[in-house]
Parts: structure tokens; sequence; C-alpha cells
């Protein structure tokens, strides 16, 4: 018999609201970002490296429509069937441009005929009224929401890895965009430098006061050839990942948040992949994503937990 998850699902609840089942398909819009061009900083965060987003079939030559083609067609190859799709500007900072510019490649993706509204993640200092009218003005005619690089709630941890904005500009750009009725995610990182267990369970307070739409958690994962690769290997005890961590040690951490999160947040991930070459440490090394959803569901209901019952 069929069991209610004992958490709010993104996929369901975005299935309940749009009526299908959604399949969001990753755009390269090579907009670059502030945190690297001097406008915010240089050098971007400690921790990013943006080849370690973007799916296989993202190709930053070729044009949006010819990416959503792609995108569709490798999502079919693996017999992923959607009724609705999104147009995910995922990589790098979607909202970083000339007002022309972005409305012409947001146009571009809502004229494909597949494609039913937008996902475009950002950072909280890359917004504006004037952009965040254009994306009133979308939202007014297709589904769209705005998924913000939150990272951390501690300035401490924001300046420490070289953020380039603190946590007070992220809760004005969601609320800013939440006044408009916007669909809004974030994005938060377990595991950034100098935050235990405690400071990652205690974040949680300060996120259920955004009033998010959905929340990505998102493992801290070590990328070669970053800045925090070189920090990673000179003070592993900073990190609450310095050893890989099985299955169950992760699931339990994430139920701790899960149960602390209000329910009207849907969780759209609890832990992120990247290619292997790509990585020199991952503390879920191996562990499928699939596998952790199961085991957090699967635990969860057993022991009668669901998410927000610590409130
Ligand atoms: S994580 Fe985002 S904001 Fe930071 S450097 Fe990478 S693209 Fe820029």
């Amino acid at each position: 018999m069929f069991s209610p998850l004992p958490y709010n699902d993104y996929g369901e609840s975005m299935r309940r609201r749009l009526g299908g089942r959604i399949q969001k398909l990753a755009i390269e819009a090579s907009l670059g970002c502030p945190n690297r061009s001097g406008e915010r900083g240089y050098g971007g965060c400690t921790f990013c490296r943006n080849d370690a987003f973007s799916p296989s079939y993202c190709r930053t030559t070729t044009s949006i429509t010819e990416q959503i083609d792609a995108a569709i067609a490798f999502h079919h190859a693996r017999r992923r069937k959607a009724d609705i799709y999104l147009a995910y500007f995922q990589s790098g900072s979607n909202t970083y441009a000339d007002i022309e510019t972005l409305q012409q490649l947001y146009e571009e993706a809502l004229s494909h005929p597949a494609i039913n509204g937008l996902i475009v993640g950002t950072r909280p200092d890359c917004i504006d009224s004037q952009k965040l009218q254009l994306l009133e003005d979308i939202s007014h005619r297709h589904y769209l929401a705005v998924e913000y690089g939150i990272e951390s709630v501690y300035d401490h941890t924001l300046r420490h890895v070289n953020r380039g904005h603190d946590y007070a500009s992220a809760v004005e750009a969601i609320k800013a965009t939440r006044e408009r009725d916007i669909d809004v995610g974030g994005h938060l990182i377990i595991g950034l430098p100098h935050e235990g267990r405690a400071e990652v369970i205690e974040s949680i307070e300060h996120i259920n006061n955004l009033h998010l739409n959905f929340l990505k958690l998102h493992q801290l994962q070590i990328y070669k050839a970053t800045p925090m690769a070189d920090e990673w290997q000179r003070s592993p005890e900073d990190f609450l990942f310095h050893k890989e961590w099985s299955a169950e040690e992760y699931c339990s951490l994430v139920i701790d948040i899960l149960r602390r999160l209000t329910p009207t947040t849907a969780i759209e991930r609890f832990v992120s992949s990247a290619p292997r070459h790509l990585l020199l440490f991952s503390p879920l090394s191996g562990i499928r994503p699939d596998v952790i959803r199961r085991l957090v569901a699967e635990t969860m209901t057993a022991r009668g937990y669901k998410q927000g019952d610590l409130l």
C-alpha cells in the first residue's frame, strides 16, 4: 500500500501544483559571476568549480534551444518520463546581465515548444527591482521560480569562503522575491569549514524564517584545483566531513535537519553528485542520492518522525 513520505517532497509537491511529473533541464547561459569578474570579488567562492555543476549535455557553444533539445534527448535516453519540462538556468549567476539580455535568454527558453516554465538560479546580491519585475511578468504567464545560493546563514562562514555577500543579502532578496508572489528556493551547503553538526542544525531556524518554497541541501564536496582543496588538505580537522561518512551517519544528520524544517518548505535534494574526476574528496563517495533518499524516508517512517515535528 502507498505510504506518504514523512517529509514534504519537492517532486510530489510540484506534481500536485503543476499537474504532472516535472523534469528540470539544466541550461548553461554563460553569464559569468560577479564574484569572479571583480564586481563583487575575485577568484569566486573557494568551493566553486562551475564545471562540476553542469550536466554533460550543456555545451556553452550551443544555443538555449539546442541545449533544451539535447537535454530532452539525454533524459529520454535514460527512460526518464516527464509531463512538464522546466528550463533550469543553473550554473553561474543567471541574473548577472542587463535586462535585455536576460529577457532574450528567458524568452528563448520559453519559446521552445516543450518548455512549461523556468527556474533561475542566482546569487542574492545579483537581483534588483527591474530584474524582479521581469521575472514577475514572466511568472504571470508561466511557472517561474528563483533559486538563491544561500550556502550558509553565518557571515563568518560566508567571509571565510569568499562568498562576497552576507546573509542579510539573502534575507532581503528572498523577501523581495516572495513579495512579488514568485516561488523561491534556496541552496544550503552542509559542512562548510568551521560549521559543525550543531551549527548546521541551528541554521535551520534561520532558514525557516525565510519561508522558502523549496530547499536543496548539498553535502560539501571538495573539488580539485579550488582554494578549498588546499584548505582541506592543510586543515582537514576544520571540516565536518574530514572523513567518509556512511549512508546511515549522513541520514541521521539529514533527519535532524528535516525534523526542524518547517513542513511548508519542500525538500528538493539531500545530497548532490558530481563527476568523479573533478572530486578530490566527497564524504559520500560511491553512495547514490536515491539510496540516501530511501534510507531517510524509511528511517523516519519507522521511527514515526515527520518533517518539522520538533518545531
Ligand atoms: S558558487 Fe556561484 S557565486 Fe560562487 S563563484 Fe561559483 S558561480 Fe560564482
